[in-house]
């Protein structure tokens, strides 16, 4: 008797949006409510409804990441956190090396929160830090101070935290490169496992964006230029390797779900505003939180703009994701996603682009220099998108 071919168990990251925040910070343009008990209360078996209709849908799914993002997951109550990571347990296969990450915001950091967050398994931190200067906290609207800041990355360590990234935003208006290297050199002299140093955008509609000219005048191009380039330098200096445009980290110390999203892997997004990609299938959560309560109740989550992606979008995605990183595109991969070769469609693009010293070709990859990576946007248009 011949037994059944076994299907593959499918696998997928998973990610968990916490639409709750204590104020809006000025310059932020994703989606979260101000943080109501009863909204809280509303949220969590929501979510457990929404964790165990994806279940029922996927069967046992592997799950070799999961994210909490927002938000602010650090303002969950414990033992909303506890139900959340019970929930996931039983109706998934959280691998026994799952990475675990969470985002958490220095004022609603406290103990309690941490011990409990490390004791239910959360082994990567966060913490949303943004700048070690006290009068660019308040111009961003952030609700803690530096030293605030500071010890909220001592009681992560206290709590057990043995990977805790800090997130820092450069190039605010009226910033000096000297102001935000000092910012810098301090997230370094603490010694943390991760770096995400973002250069600040500034979206239509956010306080910042709309606020007095003064306040939202970004640093000249030539200035962020090389805020950009030294903050690689500084930290390679002192032991990070850059592993994304943004993202820095000690060696083996990559935040894995991210590298996965980048890598064209599977994610499932639970929560209001959470975005999924699952085989040809992206859909994205509604920005609302009844709207997302109405497709729970109803069974209809994973509806909301749900579109199939054709193979050339899939293969443009692929282009896009792979030149943030610095491993870089795989062109032969490429190639049996697009059926196109790269180096041929664009011969002459990346020629001039290879002079410029802005790309490398390395071992079958195609790889953007740092300082092709101040100029990101351009390169992957001009490869991807005409
Ligand atoms: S804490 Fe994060 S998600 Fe919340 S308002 Fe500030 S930047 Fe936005």
């Amino acid at each position: 008797m011949c037994a059944e071919p076994r299907q593959p168990q499918p696998s997928a990251s998973l990610y968990i949006h916490v639409p709750f925040c204590r104020s809006k910070c000025g310059y932020c343009a994703f989606y979260s409510e101000p943080l109501r008990q009863h909204a809280l209360d509303a949220y969590l078996p929501l979510l457990l409804d929404e964790i165990a209709l994806w279940a029922e849908r996927l069967g046992r799914l592997r799950v070799p990441t999961l994210f909490f993002g927002g938000g602010t997951p650090s303002l969950l109550p414990p033992d909303h956190l506890a139900r959340i990571m019970e929930t996931l347990r039983a109706r998934f296969d959280l691998a026994p090396d799952a990475e675990i990450s969470m985002e958490a915001n220095p004022e609603s950091a406290g103990p309690e929160f941490l011990d409990a967050a490390r004791s239910l398994g959360v082994n990567r931190l966060s913490l949303g830090v943004q700048s070690f200067r006290d009068e660019e906290l308040a111009l961003l609207g952030r609700p803690h101070s530096a030293r605030q800041a500071a010890e909220a990355y001592a009681r992560a360590r206290a709590a057990g935290f043995a990977n805790v990234g800090l997130d820092l935003i450069w190039g605010l208006p009226g910033q000096r490169e000297s102001q935000w290297l000092e910012s810098l050199r301090r997230a370094v002299l603490l010694v943390p496992e991760h770096l995400s140093c973002y250069g600040l955008t500034l979206e239509p509609g956010t306080p910042l964006a709309e606020g007095p000219e003064e306040r939202r005048t970004l640093p000249p191009e030539r200035e962020l230029a090389h805020m950009y380039l030294h903050t690689g330098e500084l930290l390679e200096d002192a032991g990070y390797l850059q592993y994304e445009i943004s993202n820095y980290a000690r060696l083996g110390q990559a935040c894995r779900h991210n590298q996965a999203c980048w890598e064209g892997r599977d994610y499932l997004g639970l929560g209001p505003a959470a975005a999924s990609t699952l085989g040809p299938y992206r859909w994205t959560n509604p920005e609302d939180l009844d709207a997302w309560a109405e497709l729970v109740r109803t069974r209809r989550i994973g509806q909301h703009q749900r579109e199939t992606l054709s193979p050339e979008t899939r293969a443009q995605e692929r282009l896009m994701l792979a030149l943030r990183t610095t491993k870089g595109l795989d062109l032969a991969e490429y190639r049996t996603l697009s059926g196109q070769n790269l180096l041929t469609r664009h011969a002459g693009i990346i020629q001039a682009l290879r002079q410029k010293e802005l790309v490398r070709l390395q071992q079958g990859r195609l790889r953007l220099t740092r300082t092709g990576m101040l100029v990101s946007s351009s390169i992957i248009r001009a490869l991807g998108f005409e």
